[in-house]
This record gives structure tokens, sequence and C-alpha cells, in this order.
């Protein structure tokens, strides 16, 4: 039998992106036990047919890789990524030694070998070869006259690893230098290549979101201890007086009163950080910002929000939810119910059907019912990765 060709698999992992939470870069994230990334990389190691692996990296970023690695680091070529994706694989590309290429996103780490062999096979009549889904949901454009209907039975979701005969893929990279290009399979049409598209796996998802982690994680260690959902609560008051306005969930609302406070007297964000801390196992925010330091007087209160945001990452508690309950007679919740969701749900790097924002009073019963201050709670659940 014909000995398969080896290939040299290029893992993109030059990413800064931070929209899937934690406050890390989503490929260094703990997933069931591993950072993203080393899922991948064993994935490639484990096949005999990969005889070479090449990583792109952040700028500055190879003590990072190899913390986050381990020994797995030793089997890798680390290359400094570029400043765009395109640049990246270029870097990455460049250092393949082997007849044939894979490229892979670092943010896939529920790669089989079995899409890896379709794609090698299909190189044998194609000069290039990437995973492709067929698109279940109506698709429609939206544009100045509404909505148009798009017919989807021809189109395609593409995802990686994308093959190609490295001599080729390095010859498209060399006619566009400078370009810009989503992925290798645009790079390769705009130069003229053959492609196949080989079956996709929806296993093989690009995690995102936040709860992309959480069924990645259900996938990969459905039993495993070290996947936990944990709730935190928080609970703030801060007095109401004459004034100009309130900033409430990060949304300033002109109203004649205020709240005091050494910050921005945010109630509402100060809630939700210590439920976050409080889910994290990380005190509270007292703890973190002092009121008796002089740095956080009148401070933006998104601020402590993100901080928490980043240590919790660090603890490896990735926030899935939010419910925040406002309570006072005024100023008036409802109308402003919208643009405290999506500012919350960007803050957190959540999709907005993951915050919710709910107000009550209390039927001018107590302080808030006199008016004399204004109360919020706040719950937030976590996912909890822990890289043991
Ligand atoms: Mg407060």
């Amino acid at each position: 039998m014909e000995s398969p060709t080896p290939y040299t698999a290029c893992i993109v992992a030059a990413g800064r992106g931070t929209r899937a939470g934690g406050g890390v870069p989503k490929q260094f994230r703990p997933l069931a036990g591993k950072p993203v990334l080393a899922w991948s990389v064993e994935r490639f190691v484990s096949d005999p047919q990969c005889a070479q692996l090449v990583i792109a990296i952040p700028k500055d970023g190879e003590a990072d890789v190899r913390n986050h690695l381990g020994p797995l680091a030793d089997q890798c070529v680390l290359v400094e990524g570029g400043a765009t994706r395109t640049a990246s694989v270029a870097k990455a590309v460049s250092a393949a030694d082997q007849a044939l290429v894979l490229v892979h996103d670092a943010a896939r780490p529920l790669l089989t070998q079995t899409q890896i062999n379709l794609l090698v096979e299909a190189l044998e009549t194609h000069d290039g070869a990437a995973p492709a889904l067929p698109v279940a949901d109506a698709i429609v454009r939206e544009d100045d006259g509404g909505v148009t209907a798009v017919d989807r039975s021809d189109l395609r979701r593409v995802q990686t690893p994308q093959a190609f005969h490295t001599a080729k893929l390095k010859a498209c990279f060399e006619k566009t230098a400078g370009e810009d290009f989503p992925d290798e399979v645009s790079l390769a049409r705009a130069c003229g290549l053959n492609l196949a598209l080989t079956a996709g796996d929806e296993q093989n998802f690009k995690l995102t979101w936040p709860a992309d982690f959480e069924r990645a994680e259900r996938i990969l260690a459905p039993n495993s201890p070290t996947a936990l959902t944990v709730v935190g609560s928080g609970y703030d008051v801060h007095r109401m007086e004459a004034g100009d306005g309130v900033h409430l969930c990060g949304v300033f609302i002109e109203c004649p009163f205020h709240l005091v406070g050494h910050s921005d007297a945010d109630a509402g964000l100060h809630a939700i950080t210590d439920a976050l801390l409080g889910a994290a196992g990380l005190g509270d925010i007292g703890e973190h910002f002092p009121p008796t330091d002089e740095q956080w007087r009148g401070a933006d209160s998104v601020m402590f929000l993100e901080h928490a945001l980043k240590i919790a990452g660090e603890a490896g508690a990735t926030p899935v939810h939010c419910d925040v309950t406002l309570i006072c007679e005024r100023p008036k919740i409802g109308p402003h119910k919208a643009a405290m969701k999506a500012r919350v749900a960007d803050i957190l790097r959540l999709p907005p059907q993951r915050v919710n924002i709910k107000a009550t009073t209390t039927e001018k019963l107590g302080f808030t019912g006199r008016g004399e201050g204004l109360a919020a709670e706040a719950v937030v659940t976590c996912v909890i990765s822990e890289a043991s």
C-alpha cells in the first residue's frame, strides 16, 4: 500500500479575542481540563500523518504559549503572528516543510480524525479542500428596503481545517501579499485554485460566545467534576439626592436626582460585580476597590466589572447569565431596560438574551419607597473549568 503523504498542520492561535468572556484570549482558556489550544495540538500530534506542527502565536506570546501547552509546545514550531489573520497564516504557512498543509483555527477544539482524513483524501484530486455544512436557517439580507430573502440551497458554512498543496498555498500568499482574506478558501479562490468541499461536522464548531464553552465542555467531558455551574449574588444600595441624573447598569438616566457614592454610584453594576466575584469565589467589590482609595473617586463602574470579569476568567469562571433587579420608586426604569441589557451584555461579553433587567418598587415602603435611596440585586451564573 502506498504510504500516505505527510502534512504540516498550521494552527492559528494569534488572536486576542476575548468576546467569549473570561478576560484571556479564548485559545488559552481552560476547557474540560486543558487549554482550548491543547485540544487541537493533541489531535494533530496523535495523527501519524502529521509530520510538522506550526502554531501562529500572539506577538511576544511565546512564554505564555509554552506555559499553557507545557511539554506539548516542544513538538511545535512557534511563529509570531501578524496584524491580521491572513498575515498570521501566511507566516505560519511559510514555515511549513511538508507537501500538504492543513490550516486550523485554535478556537475549534473538537476536530476529529475523520475530518482530517476526508481533507487529505480530497487533496489527491484538488488543489485545496475545506469542510462545509449546509445552512438550515432561512437567510435574508437586511437592507434599506427591509429584508430580502436569499436562496440558501447553494450556501455553505465553511469550517477549518482548510487543506492545500503547500506550494500552491504559498504561491497564493505571494501573489496577494498585503491583501486580507477572511479565510484560506477565499484566498485560494481569488487565485483560481480548484477546491473541494468535504463533509463538515456540526461538532467542529467555533468557540465564539461563553455558552459555546459550556457546549464544548459537555461534549468533551460530559461527566467531568471539573465542569461546574456556580451562582453568585450581589446587593448594593446608594443614597439618592437632588441632582441631574443617575448611572444605572452602565446607562446614564437624566432625572432630578443623583446617587451618592465614592465612584459613579452605579448600584446596578456594583451588584453585578459582587455577584460575579461571588460566583468566582473572589470576595467582594470593597476588597478590590476600597472606597477609601482616592483613585476610585468618581470612577466609571464599568471598570470595576471589567476587572472582576478579568480576574474571574483567570480563576476559570466564565459568566453565562446575569439577572438584575433594580428596586426604586424613581426614576422609571422601564424605558431604559433595553439599553441596560445591551450595555451589560456588552461588558460581560454575553449574547443579549443571557442578560435580564427587572425593576420593582416597594409600594412606597422603606427607604426605597420614601425615595431616600435605590437598591439593586444581581445574580450571575458562571461555568467554572478547573485546569487541574
Ligand atoms: Mg455601590
